[in-house]
């Protein structure tokens, strides 16, 4: 196992096209966390922030995500939680986990856009002609 390191974080409104090592950047007008990959593969991992994809903490003087960061669409398929600007890095999940997680992201995915598909779905209806 890695060991726990300790990351920077920096509050920015616009995410820089260089990102260095160990830096969180925050953008909180675009609700958006960016940071390399802390497997140092230097992958870049972008996440949204809002109710259904991760949420920020800031404590005043660190800041944590929840959920985790499961980077299973790269190559180093890592897994860890920021916590307190910390890494604590989880287990290497299991490829049935991974799907079990790609399902469920699909879910809120879907769970997000059923509005729309319902008004859409409604106004289909209400053009059929008879
Ligand atoms: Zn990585």
């Amino acid at each position: 196992m890695k060991p726990e390191r300790l990351l920077k974080h920096e509050f920015v409104e616009f995410i820089p096209d260089q990102l260095e090592d160990d830096t969180i950047y925050v953008s909180i007008p675009y609700a958006t966390v960016t940071h390399k990959c802390c497997c140092g593969c230097g992958t870049e991992v972008v996440t949204p922030l809002s109710p259904t994809d991760w949420t920020l903490t800031f404590d005043g003087e660190s800041v944590s995500l929840d959920p985790s960061i499961g980077n299973w669409s790269f190559d180093c398929k890592s897994h860890y939680w920021i916590w307190r600007d910390r890494i604590y890095w989880a287990e290497r999940w299991s490829e049935k986990r991974i799907k079990h997680a790609r399902l469920h992201d699909l879910h809120s995915a879907k769970k997000r856009d059923e509005e729309t598909r319902a008004r859409r779905f409604w106004r289909r209806i209400r053009e059929w002609k008879w």
